[in-house]
């Protein structure tokens, strides 16, 4: 059995295209169904439904063979023991920050102020600021950011951006990208040794959509 671990709503949707070029159909829709073991049309495939943040930890511990994770969560998770061969260009976004409509974030850097960013990107904040030499202080939250600077939780926020939609609704604007974001396919390393044969036609159909 081969076990493909995939997130609901967007990962799922964009990932179809590429199952359906390896001949991989699921039997049914998680949108729909509160099946989170969901068969294909091959015997030998399924797939399971996941939060998006613990695709990489089911394929690390070999619960899943391959699945499909945001570059946003394998550099917060680490990627220890995940072989990531193929960015397949989906769900494309990027990291950002963003302040409220009207905070000087670039006075409040150059003042050497010190911050309060509120994210669910701990690791990758940490980062960027610390690259920048600001000093911050974080906080981490786990959905609806949009929401700190507009209480005083926070001064600004760091995350993922589309279209720009949910920041403008919510009076804030983007001021730093971070990185652009897509999602990648991750393998268990020792899956991807013991069943190459089955795992290898699946990882070059993926890659003859990619870029198509
Ligand atoms: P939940 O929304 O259930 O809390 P989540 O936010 O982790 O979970 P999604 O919103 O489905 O799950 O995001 C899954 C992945 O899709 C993210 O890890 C990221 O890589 C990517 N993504 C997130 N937001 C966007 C976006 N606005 N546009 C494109 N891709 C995105
Ligand atoms: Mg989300």
């Amino acid at each position: 059995m081969i076990t493909i671990a995939l997130s609901k709503g967007r990962i799922f949707e964009e990932t179809l295209p590429l199952l359906a070029a390896a001949g991989i159909t699921p039997a049914e829709d998680p949108e729909k169904s509160r099946k989170l073991i969901i068969g294909t049309n091959r015997d030998d495939v399924r797939l399971i439904i996941v939060r998006a943040t613990d695709v990489p930890t089911y394929v690390e511990h070999g619960a899943a063979d391959l699945g499909v994770a945001g570059k946003d969560v394998l550099l917060e998770h680490g990627g220890d023991g995940l072989y990531q061969p193929l960015d397949l260009d989906i769900a494309k976004c990027r990291l950002m920050v963003a302040v409220r409509e009207g905070y000087d974030y670039d006075a409040a850097v150059k003042q050497g102020a010190r911050l309060k960013i509120a994210t669910k990107y701990v690791k990758q904040a940490r980062d960027h600021f610390a690259a920048k030499g600001v000093h911050v202080d974080l906080i981490k939250l786990y959905g609806s950011m949009e929401l700190a600077p507009l209480v005083g939780l926070a001064d600004a926020i760091v995350d993922l951006v589309s279209t720009g939609g949910t920041l403008k609704a919510n009076k804030l604007v983007a001021v730093e990208h971070i990185r652009d974001i897509s999602s990648r396919l991750v393998l268990n390393q020792a899956a991807l040794k013991l069943k190459r044969d089955r795992l290898q036609p699946m990882l070059d159909a993926f890659e003859s959509v990619i870029g198509k």
